[in-house]
């Protein structure tokens, strides 16, 4: 039996068509998609991609067997997805049979899920060129000022529980514990040969309990001498390549994910995915593919103080990257104690000066290959400056092996404070907008989740020319580009 569409309404209300409506010239598809669709320019965007050349793979089609899906279809479909929040293969599946863009977009194709998730696993690489060939050609459109980049990075939760994840002092500790547990069994083991009460556990029950308890802790300790041999200071037991890491808002057992930011129209220029769990070692990687991907003989490049490693900064000065990074609030664990920055170095001679004029000449090279400079005993012994200099006997100062660089880096920072504010808007806006269409990765493994990122970092790129351009400029433009 079929209802007619208001079948329970009152008059007045908004009727639709019926269902069963005839038409003498059937609506075509392409009718339904508005001329500004979002949609329209992910089929124009992957129309322009040589996938051959980006190393996608059944680019060519079989002359033998059953026919595969074409890979741009299946592409098209992946950076819909990534757009539209639908990211799991089974919800692209489903989608692929109820979503009027999708019908359109695939041509009515409908893959299902095993296909679609292999074809993310089998052109990870593929579809991290993808990104950079969309960098490329905002580049071409004039929509990177490649001038001034921000550098960031925002912690990405895995496919992993933090149940699951653990140290190697904490599996220490819980070896230990199961030691004390198996000398109790072994006690009750011996106490159950000598007694016959119903109500104790049987010899036979606390032989198997034993059996169970050295089984798990022969498991740890393997997992120990594992972690020993790899030197890795931790052990994931669901996706082995995530780590525990201090995001924003507690713990995360992820990926630390960077990204450089052009600052002229905020388009995400260069990311990684990275395993490492402080920003401390990223500057120059990150600051360097940017400007590689730019093609700028020249780039600056701003990060927060977390960023500020001398080796990185000294990478960047070498490789034309110009950094601004402030200085890191140190926390004195003296107290009130006299900053380094009160005493003034001599070049001249290789010296500080205290607050008090006198010198303290150069005494060793230390740890890390820094210079320590040490003040004479005499002079601090009557200073009226002590309590503020130094709870020792004398005061010493090392100084970095890249000091000099540094200095210029606090100098050039400090002279340019707009950058900072300027740094906050550009690098935590894509995060903002990427976290809201994928919180979490959902694959597993390093290369699976660097592709994710990638189909991310595509969707957050092509919303920004979307608002940039206007959807019919920027198809526009997509449609006058060499395919
Ligand atoms: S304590 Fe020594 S180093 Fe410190 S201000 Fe006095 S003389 Fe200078």
């Amino acid at each position: 039996m079929t209802r007619s569409v208001g079948h329970c309404r009152m008059v007045g209300h908004i009727e639709g068509q019926s269902r069963d409506q005839a038409t003498l010239f059937p609506e075509r598809l392409d009718e339904l998609i508005a001329a500004a669709a979002a949609v329209r320019v992910v089929d124009a965007f992957v129309d322009t991609l040589e996938l051959a050349k980006l190393g996608f793979g059944k680019t060519m089609p079989q002359r033998t067997g059953r026919p595969p899906y074409a890979p741009s279809d299946l592409l098209k479909l992946y950076v819909w997805g990534y757009l539209n929040q639908v990211r799991s293969s089974r919800m692209l599946e489903r989608e692929c049979r109820r979503n009027i863009e999708l019908l359109w977009l695939l041509n009515r194709l409908a893959p299902d899920f095993k296909t679609i998730a292999d074809f993310r696993r089998d052109n990870r690489e593929a579809i991290r060129r993808v990104c950079r060939a969309f960098v490329q050609f905002c580049k071409g459109q004039d929509l990177f000022g490649a001038e001034l980049v921000a550098v960031d990075g925002s912690k990405f939760a895995g496919q992993n529980s933090p149940k699951r994840v653990w140290t190697q002092g904490q599996l220490e500790k819980k070896a230990a514990a199961l030691d004390k547990k198996i000398e109790e069994y072994l006690a009750k083991l011996d106490a159950a040969d000598t007694q016959e009460s119903a109500a104790e556990p049987s010899a036979a029950d606390i032989a198997a309990m034993l059996e169970r308890l050295r089984a798990e802790k022969a498991e740890i300790e393997q997992s120990v001498l594992l972690m020993q041999g790899m030197a890795m200071g931790q052990v994931a037991l669901t996706d082995p390549d995530v780590r525990l890491m201090r995001g924003a808002h507690g713990v995360v057992v992820g990926y630390n994910v960077q990204v450089a930011v052009d600052a002229r129209h905020g388009l995400i220029a260069h990311h990684a995915v990275t395993q490492d769990s402080t920003d401390q070692n990223q500057l120059a990687p990150v600051a360097l593919a940017a400007k590689e991907a730019l093609e700028a003989e020249r780039l600056e490049a701003v990060a927060d103080a977390g960023y500020g490693d001398a080796d990185q900064v000294k990478a960047c000065d070498e490789a034309e990257v110009t950094t601004f990074v402030p200085h890191p609030r140190s926390v004195n664990p003296h107290g009130a104690l006299f900053d380094k920055s009160v005493f003034a170095y001599d070049a001249a001679t290789d010296s500080y000066r205290c607050p008090a004029g006198k010198t303290l000449p150069f005494r060793r090279v230390g740890k890390d290959e820094a210079r320590e400079y040490r003040a004479a005993r005499k002079d601090c012994c009557g200073c009226p400056l002590k309590p503020r200099c130094t709870k020792s006997a004398r005061r010493t100062v090392s100084r970095h092996r890249h000091e000099a660089t540094l200095e210029a880096l606090a100098e050039r920072t400090r002279a340019r404070p707009e950058l900072m504010a300027k740094r906050r808007c550009l690098a935590e806006h894509p995060f903002g907008i990427i976290k809201a269409m994928a919180p979490r990765f959902l694959c597993r493994g390093l290369p699976a989740v660097a592709a994710e990122m990638a189909l991310s970092v595509i969707a957050f790129n092509l919303k920004r020319a979307m608002a940039l351009l206007g959807i019919p400029e920027l198809l526009r433009r997509l449609d006058a580009a060499p395919a």
